[in-house]
């Protein structure tokens, strides 16, 4: 066999840029050593269409066990009656979800696009926008925050079949019990999709998305810090209420529906290898190492919005209960595509971001959004964070003065050195 070069080669320069630079994309974070193992494993050479106990193909009694330890970790982390845990990613979780759901034209409320909703709660350019009726609650203009009394009364009006609560730039807790009271005055299902915060969910820092609503959907590969993946969960299975039937004529249970609809609805074979590295973080996830992780995320993200606020930067809504906070620059003189490039020169990682009401296109953007998953995992503390804060301002004050952007680079490429990725196990 030839020994592939050009490949390793690439891995180990984005280990290096991983290592020398300050990572703030709120969404990414960094695995363990032993999740990185699991998912490079023998486990990847295994077909296994179906569920633990009824598969499609031979040879499953060992990823059988790998499957179930994964559900029952999940279960116990998030205290859920139910899990699926084959999602390859979030995207499909929602679209599993979705498809056990819904009738194509059926309404769904999601939450805008541009003031912080996904792509798949109902976007023009993805399936959800296509296939289904999408409509959406907005932020108020005056706040930044979700007015959840308005989105009851929308809920009333507009009578969805699906209501989508959670985003990918919103820094505030969510109000679910009363999205769910609106919800069972018209019959509609309540579909959390957790992807940001579910670790901090997870650990009781934020509301519980799964005490009020019928199903919960998120990534493992954010504030979770497990593979990149996705997962369907429910506090309590219930009996569908679109009332299919098992051939013996039993009303199927959701959890019967949305297995169905995960494979073979939307998927085919399941990632062994991916789903016993989220088994591997799951265990990581249910030590108190990762409640004092998780908890240090949120202390960092308030002292970074505590030290952007001293500076007069813009956070939507003023703050945050989680582990990200939406900065609007056009009191900076800066787009977000601008901010975005410049902070990549000197090694610093944000993305740019919509804000609320922006008057740019998506490709340019008023805003960037940072978070504190990923820097929390290499150890960084609050006074970093307000270090961090600190060479941000200084790369934008001076984004025509290539010397001192030079000068802040090597600062920025210093302080990393302190913190080694992968240290342990
Ligand atoms: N849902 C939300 C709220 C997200 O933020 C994301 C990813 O950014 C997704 C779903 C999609 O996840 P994936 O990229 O794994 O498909």
């Amino acid at each position: 066999m030839k020994k592939e070069t050009q490949i390793f080669k690439f891995i180990k320069e984005e280990e290096e840029r991983q290592l020398r630079g300050i990572e703030l994309i709120a969404s990414e974070n960094y695995v363990s050593k032993q999740v990185m193992k699991a998912m490079g494993s023998v486990l990847t050479n295994k077909y296994a269409e179906g569920y633990p106990g009824r598969r499609y193909y031979g040879g499953c009694e060992v990823v059988d066990k790998v499957e179930q330890l994964a559900i029952d970790r999940a279960k116990e982390l998030f205290g859920a009656e139910w899990e699926n845990v084959q999602p390859h990613s979030g995207a499909q979780a929602n679209a599993s979800v979705m498809y056990a759901c819904l009738k194509p034209g059926d309404k769904i409320l999601g939450l805008n696009l541009s003031h912080g909703g996904h792509l798949t709660h109902g976007s023009p350019v993805n399936y959800s926008g296509k296939l289904y009726q999408a409509i959406f609650y907005s932020v108020e203009k005056e706040t930044g925050l979700i007015d959840f009394d308005k989105l009851y009364q929308q809920i009333l009006e507009e009578k969805p079949k699906l209501v989508i609560v959670g985003a990918s730039a919103y820094s505030r807790d969510w109000e679910y019990a009363k999205v769910r009271a609106a919800a069972d005055q018209v019959g509609a299902l309540v579909l959390a999709d957790i992807s940001h915060p579910a670790g901090l969910i997870a650990k009781g820092i934020l509301n519980d998305a799964l005490l009020h609503c019928h199903i919960v959907t998120t990534t493992t590969h954010k504030t979770l810090r497990g593979p990149r993946g996705g997962m369907i969960m429910m506090k309590k299975d219930f009996p569908n209420p679109f009332g299919e039937k098992t051939p013996k004529g039993e009303i199927k249970m959701m959890s019967a529906l949305l297995d169905s609809a995960v494979f073979p609805g939307v998927q085919g074979g399941p990632l062994e290898h991916i789903i016993a590295a989220k088994a591997v973080a799951f265990g990581e996830a249910l030590t108190d190492e990762y409640l004092y992780y998780i908890v240090q995320v949120a202390k960092n993200a308030k002292a970074m919005a505590k030290a952007f606020l001293e500076k007069k930067y813009n956070i939507v809504s003023g703050g945050t209960d989680n582990h990200l906070m939406l900065i609007d620059l056009r009191n900076k003189n800066i787009t977000g595509k601008e901010a975005e490039k410049l902070l990549g020169e000197v090694d610093i990682t944000v993305n740019k971001n919509m804000v609320p009401f922006d008057d740019k296109s998506p490709f340019i953007t008023s805003g960037i959004r940072v978070g504190t998953a990923a820097i929390t995992t290499r150890g960084l503390k609050e006074k970093d964070c307000v270090k961090i804060v600190e060479l941000i301002d200084e790369t934008i004050k001076n984004k025509d003065n290539p010397k001192m952007l030079s000068k802040i680079k090597k600062k920025v490429n210093q302080m990393m050195l302190k913190y080694p990725l992968f240290a342990e196990l």
